[in-house]
């Protein structure tokens, strides 16, 4: 088990998911367009020549696109933006444009017959954008994209009955016109379902820290201590070694300056010990005015001395409205044959006797002497 603190971070799990499908999308998209090489360049007899040039220049581009995220994965958004635009350019704009200009200007040309199989490709961008642009971006490109591509489309084929209503334009139209629309409805269905995903996100985050913290001090609860501590009594290579602290006369702060000043100190002792501990030991409320560090990889040396460090973090400084407060401590390291009874019997021992030897001071268990 990592140490707690590990535990707690959040991974950022989305940004690898997108990133990985990203990578798929783009290797799909060079797979493609190599493809689409090969058979143009070698198996179709009499190829035009945009489709000779387009295909292999986007194979190109793709590979690069690849390569590029896959040595840089900070550069997503960069590199699937380079992506939208060569597919929307390469793959949509120059394909219709070009085309409609021939049927248009030479009369033996047709769109039904000179149109690259394209009327996919904005339904494509608007898809690839849900996985990491936001909402609004997704519906000013798929308009953009709409108005640029498919309208000019749809205005040639319904000026050109007889190519309309050719399976090849009845197809284009359907694509381009009401499949597209009903592909940009999902938009705001799947805001809602991503806003649906984070709240529950949020709820899972606040529900874990619920679970493994004090609510008082913030600091972990003795659940969360005692299954670090197992994992660390079972695993001696660790060198672990544990402090237990208990303020002094707390009870009296409680009578002198009501229940109210009694969480005051509390709280400023835990915040003190968090200060001078690693972000990997581990810090609990033990319970009530008692406290618990388990701290990997420490000598007797060490963990005395960080024993010491956090007596004198508590004691420097007078904590309002109690005064001076101390703490005594008793300081243990994990032997191999422990058990976590055992070893919280001799740290108890060792924080006992710092207590009847007059409070305030670090008592280490005698049999690491
Ligand atoms: P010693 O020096 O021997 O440790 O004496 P002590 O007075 O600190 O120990 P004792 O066990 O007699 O008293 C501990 C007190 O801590 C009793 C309890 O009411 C109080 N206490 C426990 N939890 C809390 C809490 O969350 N807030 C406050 N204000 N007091 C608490
Ligand atoms: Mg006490
Ligand atoms: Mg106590």
């Amino acid at each position: 088990m990592p140490s707690p603190e590990a535990q707690n971070v959040m991974l950022h799990t989305d940004e690898t998911f997108i990133r990985r499908t990203a990578l798929a999308t783009l290797a799909i998209a060079v797979m493609s367009a190599g493809s689409a090489t090969l058979i143009h360049h070698y198996l179709e007899p009499d190829p035009y020549l945009m489709d000779l040039v387009l295909p292999p220049l986007m194979f190109l581009v793709f590979s690069f696109l690849w390569c590029w995220l896959y040595l840089r994965p900070e550069s997503l958004q960069k590199v699937m933006r380079v992506s939208l635009i060569t597919i929307f350019l390469g793959g949509a704009a120059f394909p219709v444009w070009t085309s409609l200009g021939q049927a248009i200007y030479l009369p033996d040309v047709t769109l039904v017959d000179r149109l690259p199989p394209m009327s996919s490709f904005p339904m494509a961008i608007i898809v690839i954008m849900f996985i990491f642009a936001t909402p609004q971006t997704v519906i000013t490109t798929a308009v953009v994209v709409w108005l640029v591509v498919s309208l000019p489309v749809l205005v040639y084929l319904i000026a050109h009955p007889t190519e309309l209503w050719s399976p090849r334009g009845m197809e284009m139209a359907l694509t381009l016109g009401p499949i597209t629309g009903v592909v940009s409805t999902l938009v705001p269905f799947h805001r809602v379902l991503q806003q649906r995903l984070t709240s529950l996100q949020d709820e899972r985050a606040l529900m874990q820290i619920l679970s493994e913290r004090d609510s008082l001090t913030q600091l972990y609860n003795r659940r969360v201590a005692e299954e670090f501590l197992s994992t660390c009594v079972a695993d001696a290579a660790s060198k672990s070694g544990v402090i237990l602290f208990d303020i002094d006369h707390f009870k009296r702060i409680n009578d002198t300056y009501g229940h109210q000043a009694g969480d005051i100190v509390l709280v400023a002792v835990a915040m003190r010990c968090s200060q001078v501990l690693r972000k990997t030991d581990c810090l609990a409320r033990w319970g009530g005015e008692e406290f618990f560090v388990v701290l990997q990889h420490v000598g007797a040396e060490a963990i005395e001395r960080i024993a010491e460090e956090l007596r004198l973090a508590i004691a420097s400084e007078e904590i309002e409205p109690a005064g001076s407060v101390t703490a005594s401590f008793g300081v243990s390291l994990i032997k191999s044959n422990d058990t976590i009874g055992s070893l919280l019997q001799r740290v108890d021992k060792a924080m006992y006797a710092a207590k009847t030897s007059g409070r305030n001071r670090v008592m280490t268990d005698k049999s690491l002497s």
